[in-house]
């Protein structure tokens, strides 16, 4: 991007709800589910029905409100948003305007920016509760286009922030952070994949030292932290581009194929006006008592940052490992239920951050769904902080670990693993070694420091890399000085 101009960046993140129904029937919200198996009449809209607000849609929103520093209304209210289109059967989603159910608040994120990593506080400009619509499935082979029903009236959070990113980093950081706090909230599960996290980016462009907006455009739905950088990258260039030209931007919203990496318009935008938002006659407004939301703050679990700092303090970790390791809750619960079995955090964090990060980006799976489970992690660090087995054999049962999930005593045992720590078998081996090797002895007393690593490997060697290598080095060296 062009350094005389500065990107202005919005998001507004919807996230799914992890509630078992949906916001105003008793429909279950599993997904996956064979289309329209998952409706009733009234989150299809049929006349005469009467919604009802499912409690624990308002419990979640204040908790996501609680965690982000929002201030909680204690009064709001639920509005008709009034559209027509295939995937919005009533041709009004539920939804709030004016008195949302949380507002104002901001959260702290790391950003890792091209000259190094720095803090900034995002502004929060409101959390509403509101309905999800139905998903239209296109069908490229027939031309059709078919309504499944199963995602209407799914709970939806939407989280607004304010315009203060500026830049992809900044917009991809906040993104992280909020999925983060979601999933220690246990509010949603926070699927990028499955859409149930997913982002609309508000973007302008302006000339450095402008303190007017430019003319923003909303893209729609993304669903990956990837697909939000690109379109931040290619939607600036694009809006700058057409200013320099002398072109006009355009209010509008659109659409990005991650795929092509271009960016199109769908429609122009809509105002607020055009909705025609007025009060949800059928539901109540929502009233919250002192005591409520008292009871909600009490009970949030240990946020992110919090535990970072736990972290950093209690197990003596830096702070980037402690960081890595409460990104996300899961990686988070496998670390603290390992070192209960075996207390060395530091090589733990190793070995996760490593070892098992590698292993998980490559099976493209979570750690839940890790083969290794953290009894038999933490098992593998005992066996090497007590010398049972070597580092460099540690790492050979580590990957046959990963790849049968059995535990680490049972594939040392069976495969012979155990290190040779006996002095005379090690004496022996070494005295050999040293014995075919006369020049190598002759570079060491040269000078030649690379030699004793020669020789130390020649030792692994013939033990297949079991002898404890501590050993082998403390003898070699006895050997050499002496002969
Ligand atoms: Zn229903």
């Amino acid at each position: 991007m062009r350094e005389d101009y500065e990107v202005i960046i919005g998001l507004e993140v919807h996230a799914e709800l992890a509630t078992h129904t949906k916001i105003y029937c008793n429909c279950t919200t599993e997904f996956g589910s064979d289309p329209n198996t998952h409706c009733c009449p009234i989150c299809t809209g049929m006349p005469g029905t009467l919604p009802v607000l499912n409690e624990k849609v308002v419990e979640y929103a204040v908790k996501a409100g609680l965690a982000t520093n929002c201030e909680i209304a204690r009064f709001s209210k639920q509005d008709r948003k009034n559209y027509f289109y295939p995937d919005l059967p009533k041709a009004y989603q539920i939804s709030q305007y004016d008195l949302p159910l949380c507002k104002d608040g901001h959260m702290d994120v790391t950003v890792e920016g091209k000259q190094g990593n720095y803090k900034k506080r995002i502004g929060i400009t409101r959390i509403h509760i509101e309905e999800d619509a139905a998903k239209l499935i296109h069908d490229a082979y027939t031309g059709d286009t078919l309504v499944d029903m199963n995602r209407c009236a799914v709970p939806l959070i939407e989280i607004v922030s304010e315009p203060d990113m500026r830049s992809a980093e900044e917009a991809v950081a906040y993104m992280q952070t909020l999925k983060s706090i979601l999933e220690y909230l246990e509010v949603s599960d926070c699927k990028m994949q499955e859409g149930s996290l997913r982002c609309d980016v508000n973007l302008s462009v302006r000339k450095k030292g402008e303190t007017k907006f430019g003319t923003r455009t909303e893209t729609k739905n993304l669903n990956s932290f990837r697909a939000i950088y690109n379109l931040i990258e290619f939607e600036a260039n694009r809006q700058i581009e057409e200013l320099e030209k002398g072109g006009v931007i355009y209010q509008e919203t659109r659409r990005f194929d991650d795929v092509k990496g271009i960016g199109y318009a769908m429609r122009s935008k809509e105002d607020a006006n055009d909705y025609r938002y007025f009060p949800e006659p059928d539901l109540a407004p929502i009233v919250l008592s002192e005591e409520y939301i008292a009871d909600i703050q009490n009970h949030l679990p240990e946020m992110p940052h919090i535990k970072k700092e736990r972290y950093v303090q209690m197990y003596e970790l830096p702070e980037y490992d402690a960081e890595q390791l409460t990104n996300s809750k899961k990686i988070a619960n496998f670390f603290e239920e390992t070192i209960t079995h075996w207390n060395n955090p530091k090589a733990i964090a190793n070995w996760i951050m490593g070892d098992i990060f590698r292993k998980l980006n490559e099976a493209e799976i979570e750690i839940d769904a890790c083969p290794i489970k953290p009894k038999d992690m933490a098992k593998l660090v005992e066996l090497l902080d007590k010398g049972v087995i070597s580092s460099k054999i540690a790492k050979q049962v580590f990957e046959e670990m990963f790849e049968s999930g059995k535990s680490p005593e049972k594939i040392v045992e069976e495969k012979g693993l155990v290190q040779i720590s006996d002095e005379s078998a090690i004496k022996e081996i070494v005295t050999k070694v040293v014995e075919n090797n006369p020049q190598s002895v002759v570079d060491y007393k040269a000078g030649k420091d690379r030699a004793l690593g020669f020789l130390v490997g020649q030792v692994m060697k013939e033990t297949k890399g079991k002898a404890n290598p501590k050993m082998v080095n403390e003898m070699l060296l006895e050997i050499l000085n002496q002969s």
